[in-house]
């Protein structure tokens, strides 16, 4: 790190910044500063089509690593298939995606799952845990599959349900949780494997106004405590802006 850098931390630390200059994301709490020196993802104009129906029209956006970023759009202008196609769930038909300057769409099947496992974290509308799972197994599945060890996986699993702060929860099946419960098992779920970025997709939207609010501090939370980038599509406006920066998708373009 060079000293300028140092001058720099330094600076953010004892100011408390929050705040997003000249592209570059810094923000800190008490112990931490994280200071973004690079693009985490970028998309390079990327298009999708659906039969005769266009709906991506060349989408180029920049995450940094440790940004909060909502889209909003009306239902319809291509919020979800955006977001599977920077999730690498759907393939664009043109452009680029890289992740740390790594061109993703390069990847076969076979890599994709795997980087996937590894580098992305999603959370839904509705939770989809496996009814038939403990909250606490729920959040372990990424991890056995990533080839964590069983042990190492239960007991991150345990400490995930700690900083949720669901740890009474740990053994209770989906159905015997509240809404607002199982959403948080989604989120300590898509953290499982230290993703680079979790994608949501309405994480709120099937919430009443307690839960929401409960989901919503959650995710700066997590900011603040660990750096997590997250990309969120929402409808909810009180949302939107708590957020680093909004992008609004009209018709599958991004509205200046
Ligand atoms: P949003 O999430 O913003 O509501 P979507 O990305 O889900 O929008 O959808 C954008 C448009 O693409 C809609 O007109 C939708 O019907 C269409 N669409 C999405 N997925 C498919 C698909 N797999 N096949 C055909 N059309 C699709
Ligand atoms: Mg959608």
């Amino acid at each position: 790190m060079f000293p300028s850098q140092i001058e720099l931390l330094k600076s953010i630390k004892s100011h408390n910044i929050k705040a997003n200059s000249a592209g570059s994301v810094y923000f800190c709490n008490q112990n931490q500063v994280f200071l973004n020196l690079e693009t985490m993802i970028e998309l390079d104009n990327i298009t999708r089509s659906f039969g005769t129906l266009q709906v991506l029209k060349g989408i180029s956006l920049n995450v940094d690593r440790g940004e909060v970023i909502s889209i909003t759009g009306p239902s319809g202008a291509g919020k979800t298939t955006l977001l599977q196609i920077m999730g690498s769930l759907d393939k664009p038909d043109g452009g680029r995606i890289l992740y740390d300057g790594q061109d993703i769409t390069r990847m076969d099947e076979k890599e994709l799952s795997a980087f996937r496992g590894k580098h992305i974290g999603f959370v839904f509308q509705f939770h989809q845990l496996l009814p038939e799972f403990t909250a606490q197994e729920n959040i372990m599945i990424p991890m056995l599959i990533a080839g964590t060890g069983m042990k190492q996986a239960s007991s991150r699993a345990t400490e995930l349900l700690g900083l949720l702060g669901l740890s009474e929860r740990a053994q209770h099946k989906p159905s015997e949780l509240s809404g607002g419960e199982k959403q948080r098992i989604a989120v300590a779920r898509a953290l499982a494997n230290q993703p680079d970025v979790i994608l949501a997709d309405e994480p709120s939207g099937s919430l009443d106004t307690k839960n929401k609010e409960e989901l919503h501090k959650l995710f700066f939370n997590l900011r603040d405590q660990l750096g997590q980038t997250f990309v969120i599509v929402t409808h909810d406006e009180s949302l939107a802006a708590m957020t680093d920066r909004t992008i609004h998708l009209l018709d599958g373009a991004i509205k200046p």
